[in-house]
């Protein structure tokens, strides 16, 4: 991996966690990843516990963030949580198009790319999360579908693709237990590489997402083009987010 690109691990703790249960794994977070870690850490917490995530972490090693947010700036939008509000806690980071918020939520490629344009302009790095499905990977259209994915959010133009984050989290991967493996991973990495190269962001760093854990982590590390991982499930546990973080 080219060392301009500072290593990342961020944990997205999805619709899990409450008071007593954030307050131990945080605690445990700040104290196992210290002031000065080698890698960047974050956690992408429920909207309700940003207040408390801040609190805990506040000038300790780890940054934090949304796990989506609106395309919109303010207004009218019953539910929404806007990309000002998250800066306001303190985010640094905001997951965006996330595959549960695609599949469920019917978020569009073009819905995503506005929510990336909307955190930048609030200062928030967005995360881009792009991926195929089973069906779409056994019909062999992977690189189409992250072709269509990455296209309106490349038209975003260099500078704004330069401060944007993307992870590769391929669905039948996601809380399966079927993690890629790390050349199928970096295969993939590889033309997001190869699009950030031609849409003039080469820096932009890509992390790999998929029943990542500490047993899998330092493989998939291994791999020219893949700069960190989003990590779901085994971020709910400190030992093993930590030792993810560690390789
Ligand atoms: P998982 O989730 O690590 O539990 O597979 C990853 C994600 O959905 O971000």
């Amino acid at each position: 991996v080219d060392s301009s690109r500072k290593r990342l691990v961020i944990g997205n703790w999805k619709m899990h966690g409450d008071t007593a249960f954030n307050t131990e794994l945080l605690t445990a977070l700040r104290t196992g990843i210290g002031s000065a870690p080698q890698c960047e850490v974050a956690v992408c917490v429920p909207f309700p516990y940003l207040y408390q995530t801040r609190s805990l972490l506040e000038g300790s090693g780890v940054t934090w963030g949304g796990q989506d947010v609106s395309q919109h700036e303010k207004g009218a939008y019953t539910g929404e949580v806007a990309a000002a509000m998250l800066a306001d806690f303190g985010c640094r980071w905001a997951l965006v198009g996330h595959s549960e918020r695609r599949s469920y939520h019917g978020e569009s490629d073009t819905v995503v790319a506005a929510k990336a344009a909307a955190a930048l302009a609030a200062g928030i790095t967005p995360v881009v999360c792009v991926g195929e499905t089973l069906q779409e990977q056994e019909a062999g259209h992977t690189h189409a579908v992250i072709d269509r994915q990455l296209a309106p959010v490349l038209a975003l133009g260099a500078d704004s693709v330069a401060k944007l984050v993307i992870a590769y989290e391929p669905v039948w991967a996601i809380g399966t237990g079927r993690t890629a493996t790390p050349e199928q991973a970096q295969e993939v990495h590889a033309l997001i590489r190869q699009r950030l190269r031609e849409a003039g962001a080469p820096q932009v760093r890509v992390l790999y997402g998929g029943s990542v854990k500490a047993a899998n982590a330092a493989s998939l590390f291994a791999m020219p083009d893949i700069d960190g991982a989003l990590v779901g499930g085994a971020a709910l546990m400190a030992s093993e987010f930590l030792s993810i973080a560690a390789a």
